[in-house]
């Protein structure tokens, strides 16, 4: 082998929550050849990207970390981004991660070589190869930024909410805020007491309740620090309270009603102006888009600096926005908060299987993964976070913490098959992801009226888990090896392996 490639048992990419929590496991599991291989100069991921004015989690604290590294110190039920991006940085030390890191080593590209059962992985960092690929390049990770014409000649600043320009002054400037998902309603109230004019470019309102949050008090933590115990019931409680409400996501919509009339009277409560609220009253059900939680978000658009603007942005003429009603504003600078790409995942086209075609080209009708991990035609490649991974009400913490315990145990079936790789099996995907577009389909964000995230570009949901969390952990506990093909060392003859007491024949 040439001596500037490095080999690895498994190559993690990505050192989010899911590529951390990876290196946890494999470390757990006694597998200490491993590198993680991270684009970026720092750990973090979401926590190290989003730095943005107000950036914070939505999902209480307590449940959005790991169940193996409960941090009792968690200063607010949902903590600001500086202190989720240093419970990341504490969790890498305390697992003695650091000499698995590998910064600055983008994946340019991963190939599955069928000769010898392997991926070999070009990065920026260098070349390597793995047995085993575990993607952990996240669903919010690349920014989505719609082309809009004359952007290119726009004099002000231009950026996105997850890299944002800390070096330019806000005050008393004219900005535009283009978007109001997630993270627009968390920048929107924070920026707005300090710029001139803030013109919000809404193309539709989003749902938002309010937000029960809190700081947690001395004694509180001491408690949680002093009995472990209390700390775990309140994430079980946590929990426990998600999981009775994805009934109403999943299977009954009607039932979002209830929540409905709660954001109508928050609106209400929190926007005098009738105009202002028609403008901001959805006209889906609630649930379709992820539901906003905020207090402040509301109070900041009624707000004589604040305008909302109910049409999309069409172009900028020098150095004004317009929007397809119309209507011109001059900016200084354009803030876009418009997500993610999550349905076209950046990493398909960089990864090529064993039939040289990429992911993305395998794909081309939409993403599926058997039990959100594992591909046909690409062996040895998992998933963290994967198709039909994602949650409308709940912690994502959750889902990868099952993904890696499917990591794992396709570790150790790999172990013991004797086998090089295992491969899913095309009709074992096929009837997975069937039984996924065929509960999909009668979910809130299949039915509930609106365009989202979470359908694709052929209105198919490939992103969201249509059940519950336990659900999910129930689906990825074990690896099923009739679901797989076993591919054999490279060069030797088809072995008959034992399985977890089963046989499996080893193909070569
Ligand atoms: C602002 C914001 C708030 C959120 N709040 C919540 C919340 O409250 N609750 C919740 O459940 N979820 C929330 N999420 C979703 C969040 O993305 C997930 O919860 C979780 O952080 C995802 O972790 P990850 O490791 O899978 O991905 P990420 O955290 O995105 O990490 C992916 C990593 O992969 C790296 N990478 C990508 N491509 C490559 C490549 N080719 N080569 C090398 N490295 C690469 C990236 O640099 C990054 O470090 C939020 C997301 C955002 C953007």
């Amino acid at each position: 082998m040439d001596d500037d490639v490095e080999h690895v048992r498994v190559a993690v990419i990505g050192s989010g929550f899911g590529g951390l929590g990876a290196a946890v496991r494999l470390r757990r599991e006694g597998i200490t050849d491993f590198v993680v291989l991270e684009r970026a100069e720092a750990v973090g991921g979401t926590w190290r990207d989003n730095s943005y004015p107000g950036c914070a989690c939505d999902v209480p604290s307590h449940l959005y970390s790991f169940s193996f590294a409960p941090n009792p110190d968690w200063p607010r039920a949902f903590s600001g981004q500086e202190h989720i991006r240093a419970y990341l940085e504490r969790v890498t030390d305390t697992f003695g991660l650091r000499p698995h890191l590998r910064f600055g080593a983008e994946v340019q590209q991963a190939r599955w070589d069928t000769e010898a059962r392997h991926w070999h992985l070009t990065t920026a960092a260098g070349e390597f190869t793995a047995d085993v690929v575990v993607s952990a390049t996240g669903p919010l990770s690349d920014p989505k930024i719609p082309e809009v014409p004359g952007i290119e000649d726009f004099p002000g600043a231009v950026f996105h909410s997850s890299r944002w320009d800390h070096d330019l002054d806000l005050k008393g400037k004219r900005v535009a805020m283009v978007g109001t998902g997630a993270s627009a309603i968390q920048i929107v109230p924070s920026i707005q007491p300090e710029v001139g004019k803030l013109t919000v470019i809404q193309r539709t309102p989003p749902w938002v309740m309010p937000r029960v949050d809190r700081p947690i008090g001395a004694a509180e933590r001491w408690l949680h620090g002093a009995v472990p115990g209390t700390a775990k019931m309140r994430r079980g409680v946590l929990w426990l309270i998600r999981e009775f409400q994805v009934g109403a996501f999943v299977k009954r919509p009607k039932l979002m009603k209830a929540a409905e009339r709660v954001a109508r009277a928050h609106l209400r409560r929190s926007v005098k102006d009738p105009g202002l609220r028609a403008r901001l009253t959805p006209d889906y059900t609630i649930g379709c888009k992820r539901i906003l939680l905020s207090n402040t978000y509301y109070p900041a658009l009624s707000q004589p600096n604040t305008e909302v603007v109910t049409s999309a942005l069409k172009e900028v003429r020098g150095s004004s926005v317009v929007t397809a009603d119309g209507t011109e504003r001059e900016v200084d600078a354009i803030i876009f908060g418009t997500g993610f790409r999550v349905t076209d995942m950046p990493i398909g086209d960089r990864v090529i299987g064993s039939d040289g075609r990429t992911l993305s080209e395998h794909w081309k009708d939409g993403m599926a993964a058997l039990r959100g991990c594992t591909v046909d035609g690409f062996p040895n490649l998992l998933f963290i976070i994967g198709p039909n991974t994602g949650l409308g009400n709940s912690s994502m913490i959750l889902m990868i913490e099952s993904s890696l315990n499917y990591v794992a145990d396709y570790l150790r079936a790999l172990e013991r098959s004797g086998a090089a790789a295992l491969d899913a099996k095309p009709a074992a995907v096929t009837a997975w992801n069937q039984e996924m577009q065929r509960r999909a389909s009668r979910t809130v964000w299949n039915t509930g009226g609106c365009k989202s995230w979470y359908l694709d570009a052929n209105g198919r949901n490939t992103t969201a888990w249509p059940g519950t969390t336990a659900e999910f952990r129930r689906a990825t506990r074990q690896l099923k090896l009739s679901e797989y093909n076993l591919l054999a060392p490279a060069g030797d003859k088809p072995v008959t392996a034992a399985v977890t007491g089963r046989s499996a024949e080893v193909a070569s």
